[in-house]
């Protein structure tokens, strides 16, 4: 009755699923609040101001045509004030024809792999990856490579990506800040990156486009910075969201901004633009379009998140897990006491901790504890996760 691929990436997609599907019984079981849930990347933080008042302006406003179809690249004023926020970040320059709204970043991967894929080309990504990457490459027909991860930084491994890259190599993924790690990949290692496609879209005369995802680039700590990579690689198209930014996860708004410097650039926002609406999509909701709008300046608390992060960190090092300290994000990404991370996670579960298994985003012997969630839980699982460790001392 159902398509057997369905069905097969049903089962390699549950991880997730089957520890909020745990979480549930648990909660039956216990209670909620003697249940740890770390599974998902739903930020509990409210939108900040901007979001509210904006919202209200819009829905209370007299301006006629504000629900009804627009270009289905989205709102060109909206268009312009994210190039010009681009521009000034990048300093390169951009304009409202480089930019189109999507339905989140998840909307914007869809329709970029859409456009630039053929049948049987391949996508790369750097393990620990965000899982549906390699669903949405097989959607529109292609073939995702994965790069085996370097535990020690977590930042790509250069060699490995060399020898994955082939004549049919039509796209490579990076995400920074890193879900699940929480890495911002540095500048000089995108140079590398870059430099790397470079000799090799020479060698196959091809074109390779670098799709950075960047739904996390505003939850960075410490200073951090997430390259920019419009003045990195000459192919590169940004994907990024309000979902995590100023917590708008349910509403489903985020865009796609193209270099100026690829080739046929018009060519490839006409594209764009077509299968936004031929995926369905149509157009991003004009409602938020105009919200996000008015409220790109604005951002949730970082500093709430950092606090979480800190406060984490410090426990898991204490209590003899090694981890890498997430610049950004808001995941940790500790190795697991057993090789085997499936194994782990349900002996946490012995303590009502939902955790999800590294080998979720192909990278084994680890697990993501997703931090987005209320401090008092977070204070009142060490005790778990002291109880957790201590089995294997
Ligand atoms: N990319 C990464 C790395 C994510 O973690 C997520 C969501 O968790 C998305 C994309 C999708 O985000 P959106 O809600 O903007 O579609």
């Amino acid at each position: 009755m159902i398509s057997e691929k369905i069905v097969n990436n049903l089962s390699r997609s549950s991880w997730i699923r089957a520890m909020f599907e745990e979480g549930a019984k648990l909660a039956q079981k216990y209670g909620a609040d003697k249940v740890y849930d770390f599974s998902l990347g739903n930020p509990y933080a409210e939108p900040p101001v901007e979001v509210t008042e904006a919202l209200k302006k819009y829905v209370l406003s007299e301006e006629k045509g504000l629900h009804r179809y627009m270009n289905n690249a989205g709102f060109p004023e909206v268009r312009e004030k994210i190039a010009k926020s681009l521009k000034n970040q990048s300093g390169v320059t951009l304009t409202q024809q480089n930019v189109v709204m999507t339905v989140g970043a998840a909307g914007g991967l869809n329709v970029v792999l859409k456009s630039i894929l053929n049948p049987e080309e391949e996508v790369i990504v750097f393990a620990p990856y965000f899982v549906e990457y390699s669903f949405y490459a097989d959607n529109h027909g292609g073939k995702t490579v994965v790069v085996p991860p370097d535990v020690t930084t977590f930042e790509p491994d250069l060699r490995a990506f060399e020898d994955a890259i082939t004549p049919k190599t039509k796209a490579v993924i990076i995400n920074n800040p890193n879900n699940p790690t929480g890495v911002i990949y540095r500048e000089e290692k995108l140079r590398a990156i870059a430099e790397v496609i470079e000799r090799k879209e020479k060698e196959y005369n091809a074109t390779i486009f670098v799709i950075s995802d960047e739904p996390y680039g505003e939850i960075v700590y410490d200073n951090f910075k997430v390259p920019s990579i419009l003045s990195i690689f000459k192919n590169g198209i940004i994907i990024n969201s309000f979902s995590k930014s100023l917590g708008l996860a349910g509403e489903r708004i985020g865009y796609i901004a193209v270099s100026s410097k690829i080739e046929k650039v018009d060519m490839l926002v006409d594209a764009l633009t077509f299968c936004n609406r031929t995926l369905g999509f149509v157009n991003a909701p004009g409602l938020f379009q105009k919200v996000v709008g008015d409220a790109l300046e604005a951002k949730v608390d970082v500093e709430a998140y950092k606090k979480r992060r800190d406060f984490l960190y410090d426990h898991f090092t204490r209590l003899g897990f090694e981890c890498v300290k997430p610049q950004g994000a808001f995941y940790l990404f500790p190795k697991a006491f057993m090789e085997d991370d499936i194994a782990f996670v349900k002996r946490a579960l012995k303590y009502n901790l939902l955790l999800v298994p590294g080998t979720g985003f192909g990278c084994p012997g680890y697990f993501r504890i997703s931090y987005c969630v209320k401090f008092d839980m977070i204070e009142n699982s060490i005790d778990a996760f002291a109880k957790l460790a201590a089995e294997f001392k």
